[in-house]
């Protein structure tokens, strides 16, 4: 649970660094945080808010989806860390309101998350907390310095979320779709949704994937995040885990800084 001195402390730095990226796109979903009645959501449940006027039964379907989503969490990365509130919006209009545009989720920092009509999925919102958790267990400063690559990051949500865009059924010995041929882009602006990324999700989440199968299973995710905590960088905690041909072609060694409007992600 986030404390009230932490949410507070948290949009604080929010404001601050999104005066320079621009305080209209940022400011609607920062003021849904500190007050969701004002941008018309109510809580639903717990963590979770819904557009006010939204039917019982859409309700429920909100709820039921992200209870699945957080379930994968927990197959995934075991206890969860982060529990951040939930916006589930009604209709487009209510997404545009607070700045969504076309994105179908969108996070602002580890507080909270914002779903459109289109991302109250158990796969939209379950790629989109994964982000969350592993930026909760790796910190602020090192999610600002992104000392896990973005390409590490993205594989690690298509797996959490069981895309079946970018990776085949569970029970595939392999589950690549598209075999990783290269270095991987580390900057946040090339993981963008499109049609030209999706190739990028398939590639990563083919190299994270192996490299769990290799590794034991999703706990060597939770070993290596740890290792970064305790002081590790990323090329030096997932480098004694390597294969060979990794080396080689995983492009993990630059890491430029975050752009200013990294601060809010809109992904898949
Ligand atoms: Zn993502």
């Amino acid at each position: 649970m986030v404390s009230r001195s932490m949410k507070a402390t948290a949009l604080a730095i929010l404001l601050i660094v999104t005066t320079a990226a621009g305080l209209a796109v940022a400011y609607p979903t920062a003021a849904a945080v500190a007050c969701p009645s004002c941008l018309g959501f109510k809580k639903a449940s717990g963590q979770v808010y819904v557009e006010d006027g939204m039917t019982p039964q859409r309700q429920a379907a909100a709820l039921e989806t992200i209870a699945m989503a957080r379930e994968r969490l927990r197959q995934f990365y075991g206890a969860t860390e982060s529990n951040p509130e939930i916006f589930v919006c009604g209709d487009d209009n209510c997404y545009r309101k607070i700045g969504g545009g076309k994105s179908r989720g969108m996070a602002v920092l580890n507080l909270a998350l914002f779903l459109s009509p289109e991302g109250a999925t158990v796969t939209i919102a379950s790629h989109e907390m994964s982000h969350i958790e592993l930026h909760i267990r790796i910190g602020l400063i090192k999610t600002f310095r992104r000392d896990v690559p973005q390409w590490f990051d993205e594989g690690v949500a298509v797996l959490v979320s069981d895309d079946d865009r970018y990776l085949k059924p569970i029970s595939s010995p392999d589950r690549c779709l598209r075999e990783p041929d290269g270095a991987l882009p580390t900057t946040r602006s090339a993981w963008i949704e499109s049609a030209a990324s999706a190739s990028l999700y398939a590639k990563a989440a083919c190299r994270v994937s192996r490299w769990i199968a290799d590794h034991g299973g999703s706990h060597a995710v939770t070993r290596l995040l740890e290792k970064i905590v305790a002081g590790e960088s990323f090329e030096m905690g997932i480098d004694r885990l390597l294969r060979p041909c990794w080396k080689v072609t995983a492009g993990i060694s630059s890491r430029p800084p975050p752009p200013a409007d990294s601060v809010l992600r809109s992904r898949p």
